[in-house]
């Protein structure tokens, strides 16, 4: 990669402020990306990923971060946007002095930062965060939170992905469609359940074979290897693991009609990739537009709204997909780049009467 500086990145893509973490005794290397408070505090999960160096765990903060703003705004919320990673091994390295060492970094941020779940994430690891800091969501039901996003996440992508099947087949049906899925963790497998339930036939690969192994079984789907998914004779391609999958290489192994997922950043580059998936025909579903269901729940805890709320704010992904995919095909832009001028426009009308939060 390039030799960038971490003040031209930061520059470039418009971010406020970005935290480096470090907490000797328990292991902890995070940073913290705020990239936009105009509609209100940063909110966005934590990812613990085992990143190869730091320059990997720095991108992804800042993408993240940047995905977190366009994602709130787009979804309504009074939510600016913010990510943070924590270099390591959830599996191995993930300790309870570790996660509050982590908490403290937030506590610090005094609330212009709001931590929530990502990957390598779960509710009870957001109980020992709670312990330092009182900006942290996605709670347990037990402890008053509104529990694991994930469902609502796995909700509104399967919203997304029939908006997206209406306007590729005139139908929003999904019965009998063939769908590979990438990655079956917290999202993907509440995805496999409302696949399931509609009667598509289905293509999981995991990088932990125990989790493939799991589904399978559970649901009667078929796995498949890493690196195969991509060669798959699919309807839809639905990415529920990292970003950047979608790409030069796999944009010339693809056959999918759509890609429709709940990962965070799947276009390597957004107005190449988004323009690619448009001349080769595959009706791109923007992932942070599908895949809000998560962090409106944990804005509803945040807010005190209930469920009820969530699952009405949640419906209205259908329409709001369906609306960018037409006006993507009245203005020739590709569909993410129509999702983000929608998402720019509303935070710049409420910057026009206030100042950041
Ligand atoms: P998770 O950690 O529960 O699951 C991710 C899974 O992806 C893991 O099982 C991991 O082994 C697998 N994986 C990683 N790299 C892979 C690869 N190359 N091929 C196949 N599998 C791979 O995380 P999650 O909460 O289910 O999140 C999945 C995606 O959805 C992430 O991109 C996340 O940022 C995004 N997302 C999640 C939520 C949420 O509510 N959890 C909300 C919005 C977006």
């Amino acid at each position: 990669m390039e030799d960038v500086s971490v003040f031209e990145q930061v520059s470039d893509m418009g971010h406020e402020q970005v935290v480096f973490c470090h907490d000797k005794a328990s292991g902890l290397k995070a940073i913290i990306a705020v990239h936009n408070t105009v509609l209100g505090p940063a909110l966005g999960g934590t990812r613990m990923w085992m990143y190869e160096n730091e320059q990997q765990a720095l991108n992804d903060a800042l993408r993240l971060s940047r995905g977190m703003t366009f994602k709130n705004s787009i979804a309504g919320l009074n939510l600016g946007g913010g990510k943070a990673v924590i270099i390591g091994d959830a599996r191995k390295h993930k300790t309870e002095a570790l996660l509050r060492a982590y908490g403290k970094f937030v506590r610090n941020l005094n609330g212009k930062y709001i931590t929530a779940e990502d990957v390598g994430m779960n509710s009870s690891d957001m109980e020992h965060i709670a312990a330092e800091t009182k900006h942290v969501s996605g709670m347990p039901e037990s402890r008053g939170g509104l529990g694991d996003p994930s469902p609502f996440t796995a909700y509104t992508t399967y919203m997304g992905m029939k908006a997206a099947a209406k306007k590729a087949y005139g139908s929003d049906s999904l019965a009998g469609k063939r769908i590979s899925l990438q990655g079956a963790g917290h999202v993907g497998e509440f995805l496999i359940q409302h696949l399931v339930k509609e009667g598509c036939e289905i293509f999981v690969s995991d990088y932990y074979e125990d989790r493939v192994k799991e589904v399978v079984s559970q649901y009667g789907v078929k796995g498949v290897g890493l690196d195969e998914i991509y060669d798959l004779d699919v309807d839809i391609y639905s990415p529920a693991a990292l970003g950047a999958t979608v790409n030069n290489e796999t944009l010339s192994r693809l056959k999918c009609d759509i890609i429709a997922g709940c990962a965070n950043n799947q276009l390597a580059d957004e107005k190449l990739h988004g323009d690619l998936c448009t001349e080769k025909g595959i009706i791109y579903a923007p992932d942070f537009l599908i895949n809000s269901g998560g962090v409106i729940n944990v804005y509803a805890e945040v807010i005190g709204a209930g469920t009820d709320w969530t699952k009405y704010k949640c419906e209205q992904v259908y329409d709001q997909t369906l609306r960018v995919f037409n006006q993507a095909e009245e203005t020739g832009k590709n569909t993410q780049e129509v999702a983000i001028d929608i998402a720019k426009e509303r935070i710049d009308s409420v910057a026009g009467i206030k100042a950041t939060f």
